[in-house]
């Protein structure tokens, strides 16, 4: 438990780390030392912090604790997934997910407790939101992963565990901040997946971190969108396809859409024929992600021909195409299949 008085170290920025440190009359020095333990190295305590003298050490956690989460389980799938389920200092838990892929070995995050957003495609949103994590939180997790994964060099991560980036946008900017600064993961390869509401992605583009944009579209068509994200599709396609040109152009990035394939709901002609007409004026390139089913989900996934016949049409338009295999599918990591299940839950 978190002792009464004690406050989050990570909650005062660099520089109020660094006065602080002055003030207790420590050299300055000292602060390039605490940042390293705190962040690169992810220590728990102050106690591991060895080449920091010890009543210095003691003087720390009379005051702060750290706020790294605690690892309660984790699940690794035969391609070499693994999913962790991370307690919280609160009891919260929040998972992320390792996936290899040699050099585009990368790691999953998760930005809120819960979501708000009740999109029907995803098991997150099922759960009932909670709270945001602070950009420690965020960035710990990739620190956390990186540790026990030392044979790998992780350089990529993507913001498409649990939670909304453009609903907790402060918090998820300073966390790619941070992983930048400690973590050899540049912009390009730091991807963030939202639901790209309107007023966020136009948020994004004028303030946001310059790392590539996922939009989870799902559908170009408004009754579809309806039934599988019920709360995004409150906007007009209209609304969000003016938001997606102005980024393009402020940023001069190109978007990613995603589409989740379910079968027999949007993954027909008519689907594929309005997804093409929808994104072929927006810089952009499409995903297809057939559907990946979870206990008690209320959609399938599509038949490899349905599939087939998709990507048939949706390549005769001129965006670029890939199709996302699932990671992780036998221990529920991969896409939209977080809910904080624990192996013993997947296994019953
Ligand atoms: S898809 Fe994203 S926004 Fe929608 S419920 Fe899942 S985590 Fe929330």
């Amino acid at each position: 438990m978190v002792g009464n008085n004690l406050k989050d170290v990570t909650a005062l920025n660099k520089a109020k780390r660094a006065n602080l440190i002055e003030a207790l009359g420590q050299p300055a020095y000292r602060a390039g030392q605490l940042e390293q333990w705190l962040f690169a190295r992810a220590a728990a305590t102050f106690d591991e912090m060895t080449d920091l003298p010890a009543a210095f050490r003691d003087e720390l956690a009379r005051v702060f604790f750290i706020p790294r989460p605690a690892v309660r389980d984790e699940a690794t799938d035969d391609d070499g997934t693994v999913k962790y389920l991370l307690e919280l200092r609160d009891g919260a838990l929040v998972e992320a997910v390792y996936m290899p892929g040699g050099d585009h070995d990368a790691v999953c995050l998760s930005c809120q407790v819960g979501c708000q957003f009740d999109c029907r495609i995803c098991a997150t949103g099922a759960l009932r939101f909670h709270r945001n994590l602070t950009a420690y939180e965020i960035f710990v997790q990739f620190a956390l992963i990186q540790g026990r994964h030392p044979e790998s060099r992780i350089r990529n991560a993507v913001l498409m565990g649990q939670g909304e980036p453009l609903a907790n946008f402060r918090n998820v900017a300073d966390a790619l901040g941070l992983l930048r600064e400690h973590f050899d993961v540049g912009s390009r390869r730091i991807t963030a997946s939202t639901i790209g509401l309107p007023e966020g992605i136009v948020k994004w583009a004028d303030e946001g971190p310059a790392v590539k944009l996922a939009v989870s579209l799902n559908s170009a068509i408004q009754k579809t969108r309806d039934r599988l994200m019920p709360r995004a599709a409150r906007y007009p396609l209209d609304d969000l396809a003016a938001a997606y040109k102005y980024y393009t152009r402020r940023t001069r990035r190109r978007l990613t859409f995603e589409y989740v394939l379910c079968g027999g709901v949007n993954d027909d002609l008519r689907h594929a024929r309005a997804l093409v007409a929808f994104t072929r004026h927006i810089p952009c390139k499409i995903n297809v992600i057939p559907f990946n089913e979870w206990p008690g989900a209320p959609f399938k996934a599509p038949t490899e021909e349905r599939l087939a016949a998709f990507l048939t049409e949706v390549a005769l338009g001129p965006m670029a195409l890939t199709v996302r295999r699932p990671r992780g599918a036998a221990v529920h990591a991969a896409c939209g299949t977080l809910a904080n299940r624990t192996p013993a839950a997947i296994e019953g």
